[in-house]
């Protein structure tokens, strides 16, 4: 028997709602296969920790957390903690701390789900995001603070040896699904240094991946061609803040929210990687057991995934699938269903296979 150690962030808000749901079904899934169990560990790091405790991580948390197969994370953010305070003493702190460089989003419109979209069953998109340096690095300051002549600055950190690695990642990524395609985006007409590297080193990595197919964009230029052709994209690889906003738009594109994974990486495997419903906590339907869990079975899956149990994440997809063709939908996908209804659903229908 295989045994698998996750240790569980559940966080804020609906973030607790989803990860419990998300549980059950990967315990509904180990039972149902017989041949791999799972070890999960809770974790209280919250915001509700930090604001009676002052600390999201306790003092040897990270080291403690080093020792999992995996981190299963719900959503940080509360209205009492300021955002960038509890983003980085949580979720960066996890992520910079354990090199997970690179942040894969997937998008697709599951059955039964309605985009707005015009066209949008043609979507899927892995997006690969930067997730260690760039605009987010925290470097910058203000000097003359509360003065008229203030000053604020951001300052992009840009290296070589960390766009190269998202770089042949993605190239990776995209050699290994069946249409072989990669779109580099920056913005470097308008920013003459860190993006014109980052294009210079994609051309030169690509030179190793002669059967993928490349093109580039500008990231404005990119969200029209999201929009209007879809079809064009596979594998998107782009800098830490574009491609969090280009995954936004890529997860409001395929119906909800509610329903986008994500996987922050640590490819080497020298630490644990981290897997995510893309959602925050979102106060306004906390407590309600009305929030989507499909974001935090696909989460699942692709944890699976990366745990080795390719057969037991393709299962779980399918029964994903199965269950938003059913109609049995959660309020931000037009249905009437609770958080509970959904989970037992794909249980039910997990053990019945
Ligand atoms: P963050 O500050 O991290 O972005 P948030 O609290 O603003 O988090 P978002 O995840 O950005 O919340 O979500 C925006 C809105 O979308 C929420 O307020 C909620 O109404 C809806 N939403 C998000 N995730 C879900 C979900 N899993 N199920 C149902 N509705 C959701
Ligand atoms: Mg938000």
């Amino acid at each position: 028997m295989r045994s698998h150690r996750v240790a569980v962030i559940p966080g804020d808000g609906i973030g607790l709602e989803v990860i419990e749901a998300g549980k059950k079904v990967l315990e509904t899934l180990a039972k149902k296969s017989g041949n791999f169990h799972f070890e999960f560990e809770d974790f209280d790091w919250s915001s509700q920790r930090y604001l009676s405790q002052g600390e999201y991580i306790p003092e040897g948390g990270l080291e403690k957390l080093s020792k999992f197969d995996a981190i299963y994370f719900g959503a940080v953010g509360s209205q009492d903690v300021p955002d960038h305070v509890s983003l980085w003493e949580l979720r960066l702190a996890i992520c910079q701390g354990f090199d997970q460089y690179a942040n894969v989003r997937p998008a697709r419109v599951l059955p039964g789900v309605n985009s707005r979209l015009k066209g949008a069953e043609e979507i899927d998109w892995v997006i690969v995001r930067e997730n260690s340096e760039g605009e987010y690095s925290g470097n910058g300051g203000r000097v003359h603070q509360g003065h008229p002549e203030e000053v604020g600055t951001e300052v992009s950190v840009f290296t070589r040896k960390g766009i190269e690695r998202i770089h042949r990642f993605a190239f990776k990524l995209a050699q290994s699904r069946p249409r072989k395609k990669l779109t580099l985006v920056t913005k470097s007409n308008a920013q003459r240094h860190g993006m014109v590297l980052w294009d210079e080193v994609f051309f030169e990595v690509a030179k190793d991946f002669p059967d993928v197919k490349i093109d580039r964009e500008l990231v404005d230029a990119a969200t029209t061609r999201m929009v209007l052709k879809p079809e064009t994209m596979d594998v998107i690889v782009a800098t830490n803040l574009h491609a969090d906003i280009l995954s936004d738009l890529a997860a409001a594109l395929s119906g909800s929210l509610g329903i986008a994974p994500t996987a922050n990486l640590n490819p080497e495997r020298t630490y644990p990687s981290m897997f995510e419903p893309i959602h925050g906590s979102a106060f306004d339907i906390a407590g309600q057991g009305i929030a989507n869990p499909v974001g935090s079975f696909w989460t699942a899956a692709m944890m699976l995934e990366h745990l080795g149990e390719a057969t037991a994440a393709e299962r779980l997809m399918a029964a994903v699938e199965r269950l938003t063709a059913s109609g049995l939908q959660t309020k931000d996908l037009g249905g009437s269903a609770n958080t509970r209804d959904v989970t037992q659903a794909i249980c039910s229908d997990i053990e019945q296979q």
